[in-house]
This record gives C-alpha cells, structure tokens and sequence, in this order.
C-alpha cells in the first residue's frame, strides 16, 4: 500500500491562497457574519479558502497513483474523524476519497512530539506499506526526513512537489518491477 502523510496549512493552503481570498472578501463584515448562514461545519467553510492549485496539484498526484492512501497528519485531524475529515475535504473529492486514516497524537511532557514521530507510530502498526511519501511545510519529521515533500508556506503544494512526490512514490514501484 502506497501512503502519502498529509499537512493541510502551506500545503493545501498557502499565504498566497489566503492573500488572495482575503483581497475578495467584503470587508466591511465581520467574519462570524460571513459565514453565519453556512451550514456545514466552521472548517468545511474555511475549506472553501483552501489554495484552488494545490487541489488541483494534489489531484493530479491521486490521478497519477491511483491507489494512493491518504492519512492526514494536520493538526486539523483534532477532534475529527475519517468521515468528517472527507467532508471538510469537499473541495478535493479525489483526496477526500483516499483518506483512509490519521496519525496518532502523542504527547510528551504537555508537548506534542515531533511529527515525524507519529507518523512513525502509525508506519509501525501498518506492515502493508510499501512506500510513502509526508507533505509538509514543516521539517520535523526526525529520522524520516528523506520521504519528506517539504513545501513552501507560501505557495502550498506546486507542481513541481506533485512531480517530486511521484517520483519518490513510482521509484519503489520500479524497482519491484526489475526485482520480479
Ligand atoms: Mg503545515
């Protein structure tokens, strides 16, 4: 199984993203207005903010594998489920289709630890993995930084990540090939 660990913030959205919506919003309401008839929930409807080319870039990477996995590492997985974390990706239904589940939160000393270990922990109860990718603006991910799509907070995830991504996920698909 081929596994991608995903961030959402300066991944799926980006300063630029939020520049941009910002600049087309009515300024004279508050936010808790504009969104006071939406009804679903607070972060489907900020979903809607979400960078509409990096959708697009993570949607071409689910096009390209069709069998890639998604588990979400965000800190947007808190207090959310696999069904509701589909429905805040609304936006992205063929990402939303992938995510099969999230990695643990583990805390030590009051801090959550690095997220390079929690992706370890979720990577240690799934043998079935056979390659995976974590995209992230961030960089802890510890020992595991060689599978790391680091993407700039201010663009999200480019075409340039979906491409490196691939890459690293067809390499072992490769290389199973010639093995056999
Ligand atoms: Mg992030």
């Amino acid at each position: 199984m081929k596994v991608l660990f995903l961030d959402f913030d300066g991944v799926l959205n980006s300063h630029q993203s939020a520049t941009f919506w910002h600049s087309h919003r009515d300024q004279s309401k508050w936010e808790n207005e504009m969104y006071a008839d939406w009804k679903g929930s607070l972060k489907e409807y900020i979903a809607q903010e979400f960078c509409p080319i990096a959708l697009s870039n993570m949607e071409a990477l689910m096009g390209r594998i069709p069998d890639l996995k998604i588990v979400v590492s965000s800190t947007w997985r808190f207090g959310e489920t696999v069904q509701t974390l589909k429905k805040i990706l609304w936006p992205a239904k063929l990402v939303a289709d992938a995510i099969i589940d999230v990695t643990p939160a583990i805390y030590k000393e009051g801090n959550e630890v690095p997220r390079g270990l929690e992706i370890q922990a979720w990577l240690d109860k799934h043998p079935e993995v056979t390659s995976f990718v974590i995209v992230d603006d961030d960089d802890d991910m510890e020992h595991l930084k060689d599978r790391l799509v680091n993407t700039s907070a201010l663009h999200g995830f480019q075409y340039k990540d979906m491409l490196t991504a691939a890459r690293m996920l067809d390499a072992e698909q490769e290389y199973d090939v010639h093995l056999f």
